[in-house]
């Protein structure tokens, strides 16, 4: 899946949400997630967007490791 990191927070350009093909990258309060279980790793929204924020899981900086488990948390939430 593709991760959504820091570079988002309180930027949300959405530039993203228009190349995804499959409309797997949702709004929260501060940053876009990409739910880990629709996104098929095309990788249309990497180049779009403008801060960089988005990263193949295996390719996210380990500074921003936590991001992973960031997006999937907020699919999974009770
Ligand atoms: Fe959507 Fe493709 Fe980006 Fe996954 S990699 S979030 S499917 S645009």
């Amino acid at each position: 899946t593709y991760v959504i990191a820091e570079p988002c927070i309180d930027v949300m350009d959405r530039a993203c949400v228009e190349e995804c093909p499959v409309d797997c990258i949702y709004e929260g309060g501060r940053s876009l997630y990409i739910h880990p279980d629709e996104c098929i790793d095309c990788g249309a929204c990497e180049p779009v967007c403008p801060v960089e924020a988005i990263y193949y899981e295996d390719d996210l900086p380990a500074r921003w490791g936590a991001f992973t488990d960031d997006n999937a948390r907020f699919f999974h939430r009770p």
